[in-house]
């Protein structure tokens, strides 16, 4: 049975942190949708177009990932794109309690769509896209968080 699965996210922007947990899920899977969830609840700091063409430029080397986003629920993507899985990642135990409700909260509206949750790698349990807006606020050098063809385009347009 082909398999596909969607890793959600708001990816602003996207980090090394997402990158591995991509990376590792690829041998798993035949597809997997990585989708910006358009949250009208949260602003972001880069436009949505930004972050799917960096998005498109750091997994271009790898045919099963595709790149999409979407309004609303991630359930309803879900099944819109035949997926039974969702992908997340836990750093702390804070993540595991949000996370944890919401995988519950899916399984039963998504019938059965379960999410694969990957600890994140001790090197990179300390990055987040928050602290990334706020070093690029404060106008530090993202380059150990972030992909280099990302950092280089931050810095270059002064992002
Ligand atoms: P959201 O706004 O939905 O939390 P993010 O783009 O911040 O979207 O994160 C998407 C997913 O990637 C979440 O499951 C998050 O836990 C995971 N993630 C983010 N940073 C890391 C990291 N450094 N290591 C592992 N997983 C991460």
């Amino acid at each position: 049975m082909f398999k596909a699965a969607v890793f959600p996210g708001s990816f602003d922007p996207i980090t090394l942190g997402h990158v591995d947990l991509v990376k590792r899920s690829i041998p798993l899977f035949d597809q997997i949708i990585v989708a910006v969830g358009i949250n009208s609840q949260k602003s972001a700091l880069f436009p949505l177009e930004t972050r799917l063409e960096w998005l498109e430029e750091v997994f271009s080397p790898y045919p099963t990932v595709q790149i999409d986003y979407f309004h609303g629920l991630t359930v309803r993507f879900c099944q819109e794109k035949s997926a039974h899985y969702i992908l997340r990642g836990l750093r702390n135990a804070s993540d595991f309690d949000y996370e944890k409700t919401i995988s519950q909260l899916n399984t039963i509206m998504g019938d059965h769509l379960e999410t694969l949750f990957f600890i994140s790698q001790p090197e990179y349990s300390h990055i987040s896209s928050t602290i990334v807006r706020e070093i690029i606020r404060g106008g530090g050098d993202v380059s150990p968080f972030v992909p280099a063809s990302i950092a280089k385009n931050i810095q270059e347009n002064h992002l």
